[in-house]
């Protein structure tokens, strides 16, 4: 559920209304990248706030460190996203990754540039670049990436176009030591990455799959 606050950014100063959600419960089964049915845009609109000010973007423009804050005087944050034809949500999400990934926070700056995808998803545009850029988030969290996330890699890297990478990685994977669930998962990435299948793939497709 939507609702409307009166937000003060830790940055500039400036008020502005923003949006919020009140309610975090979910409906419809998740796809392998997690994007739960009842996502869409309106209620991605208030995962993350833009200061009307300073164009500052966070979770809560009420709450940022001194470090964050000094990201935005970069050139690289001005200019994250500012692509042709990029959708203003999209933009927030890949500004807000830029802060953290500067910030050293680089699993919530995957998260974010996956939140772009799924907007451009839903505008029907290409996000195969926003998802290589994601997949490489985790690649740099190198050891500290846990299960869960070199899981979207495979996702990530499937529906980039990249089915040469997911089945080196899947194997690479299968090599090693797995819970069954997450075994099946992976043989699922590369069962779909063979059929050059790139589309979202629910989990309960997985589930329902054979072997
Ligand atoms: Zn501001």
């Amino acid at each position: 559920m939507l609702y409307w606050k009166q937000v003060t950014c830790a940055v500039c100063g400036t008020e502005s209304q923003q949006g919020g959600i009140a309610s975090t419960s979910s409906f419809g089964p998740p796809n392998l990248d997690l994007r739960e049915d009842f996502v869409r845009r309106g209620v991605m609109n208030a995962w993350i706030q833009e200061c009307p000010g300073c164009r500052f973007v966070a979770n809560d423009l009420s709450n940022a460190t001194a470090a964050e804050a000094e990201v935005r005087h970069e050139t690289g944050f001005a200019e994250a996203g500012r692509i042709e034809g990029m959708p203003e949500l999209a933009v927030r999400f890949i500004r807000r990754a830029y802060v953290e990934e500067r910030a050293g926070q680089l699993s919530t700056a995957m998260r974010r540039l996956l939140n772009a995808a799924w907007v451009l998803d839903d505008f029907e545009l290409d996000a195969s670049a926003i998802r290589m850029r994601a997949a490489n988030l985790v690649v740099s969290l190198g050891a500290a990436a846990d299960i869960g996330q070199q899981l979207q890699r495979l996702d990530l890297l499937r529906r980039a176009g990249a089915l040469t990478e997911v089945v080196n990685v899947a194997d690479e994977m299968l090599s090693g030591e797995l819970h069954p669930d997450h075994r099946k998962i992976i043989a699922t990435q590369r069962r779909l990455a063979v059929e050059k299948r790139t589309e979202a793939v629910s989990l309960k497709e997985v589930w329902d799959s054979e072997g």
